[in-house]
């Protein structure tokens, strides 16, 4: 196998392993899972990373969301310069604030009122006090596998009962601060149910459940439309909030994230990476007897010296116009998605490796499995040694692949047919050097 000169990103990670902890600030970035040394990035363009030894990347994370448009879009860097000529942060209201907020409600339904954040952590955590406030009740449901950010109370694993509350999945966490927190099975009703009688009977119920209704943490796992429609009904009957986390699909999957495909919509809805376009975004929002208890108007508190600046929100701005602007994009990088799933179980399926893949809208995901993924047990009995294989394979050929089997893939504009096709040729060699290997 041929090697990237990689000395330099070697060298940056030394030198950041000094002063940063781990030497990066989010942990998926060390590369732990696949091996090697992450590429230290000097610069994007479009579809392109382009790292401190020279080395270009088409690169299917895009900043792991946010760039539909790709790294470096013209129009959106203008409308950035254009603010921070301005000023950078003031700490007080700006009309672009005003200009988001009314974005987003235009194009989701059920939404009446947005607070910005500036991060998903934020968002998922402050709609989950205000779920609690509004009901007055305690317990939370969340989905085993779902991603909604670093907040204590959603750092849980399953328990090992059915309907159990669940374990801290980090240290720093203290039990008593997840003892609210139930864990259900993704795409599996039943599961909720239980959960739900077993809030009911042990404290004073539950307050929300949140999910990702396009979960893009465990690898790309949607959830069938008859479980979400089953669990709105279950909330309904129960005084449940429901809250989608659309920080990942929200913009991304479609214009209007899950809606589009299911019909089916929250209570509050959780936003974050693309409304952003890159720069540090969260919002939630939702129906306005919720949202009207937050403070000032209300007794739930939330704040933040930088929510809402508006430099991030002229990013966010810039990034909502352009695709208004082009309501084809969705159908365009969904077929691009196709095209490069479709092309890599093909290829998997001449090597007899078994593949699964998942699309949806801009959103792609693969999984060295021999079985169907629709949750986080599935997706666990994947192959990892083989991905980190394919993935270091990739990398050396100059694809930028998210560095676990348990994240989304993204397409940016960026990109088109005779890029992914590249792409494929250049898994193809990768796949046939894995499985000389093997043999
Ligand atoms: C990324 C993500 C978050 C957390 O957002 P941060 O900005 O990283 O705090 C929450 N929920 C979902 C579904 C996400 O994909």
């Amino acid at each position: 196998m041929e090697f990237l000169n990689n000395l330099n990103s070697i060298n940056d990670f030394n030198e950041a392993k000094q002063v940063i902890a781990g030497g990066v600030n989010s942990p998926v970035r060390a590369f732990k899972s696949v091996g090697g040394t992450p590429p230290f990035i000097r610069e994007g363009r479009g579809a392109y990373l382009i790292d401190e030894d020279g080395n270009k990347y088409i690169d299917f994370v895009q900043s792991w969301g946010p760039l539909i448009f790709g790294h470096s879009d013209e129009y959106i860097q203008e409308m950035v310069l254009h603010t921070l000529k301005k000023g950078l942060s003031f700490g007080a209201p700006t009309t672009l604030e005003t200009a988001l907020a009314k974005e987003i409600i235009a194009l989701y339904e059920g939404i009446d009122k947005i607070r910005f954040v500036s991060s998903g952590t934020e968002a998922t955590m402050s709609a989950i006090r205000l779920a609690r406030a509004y009901t007055k009740k305690d317990d939370i449901i969340k989905f085993e596998g779902c991603y909604h950010g670093h907040s204590d109370s959603l750092l849980v694993n399953a328990g090992s009962g059915l309907a159990t509350f669940g374990n801290p999945s980090s240290l720093g966490v203290p039990q008593d601060f997840v003892k609210h927190t139930l864990v259900a099975h993704y795409n599996d009703i039943t599961s909720v149910e239980l959960c739900i009688k077993e809030s009911e009977k042990s404290g004073n119920g539950v307050a929300c459940v949140i999910i990702e209704p396009i979960a893009g943490n465990m690898g790309l796992v949607p959830t069938t439309k008859e479980f979400l429609k089953d669990l709105r009904d279950l909330c309904n009957q129960h005084n449940i909030v429901l809250i989608m986390d659309e920080v990942m699909s929200g913009f991304r999957a479609a214009l209007n994230g899950s809606q589009n495909f299911y019909g089916v919509y929250g209570d509050l809805v959780t936003f974050g990476k693309v409304i952003g376009g890159g720069m540090p975004v969260g919002a939630f929002g939702g129906i306005e007897e919720i949202m009207s208890l937050l403070s000032p108007n209300g007794a739930v508190y939330q704040a933040g010296t930088l929510s809402g600046n508006p430099v991030a929100m002229s990013a966010g701005l810039a990034t909502l116009e352009k695709l208004k602007q082009n309501p084809k994009i969705y159908q365009n990088l969904e077929s691009l998605a196709l095209q490069l799933t479709e092309g890599l179980q093909n290829i998997a399926q001449e090597f007899s490796i078994p593949l699964q893949v998942c699309v949806r809208g801009s959103m792609f995901g693969f999984f060295f499995n021999e079985n169907p993924v629709n949750n986080f047990k599935d997706a666990q009995k994947s192959d990892t040694e083989m991905f980190a294989k394919f993935h270091q394979g990739m990398l050396q050929k100059g694809i930028y692949l998210a560095p676990s089997q348990f994240e989304s893939g993204f397409i940016c504009s960026c990109m088109d047919e005779d890029l992914i096709q590249s792409v494929l040729e250049r898994a193809r060699e990768v796949i046939l050097e894995i499985s000389n290997y093997e043999r």
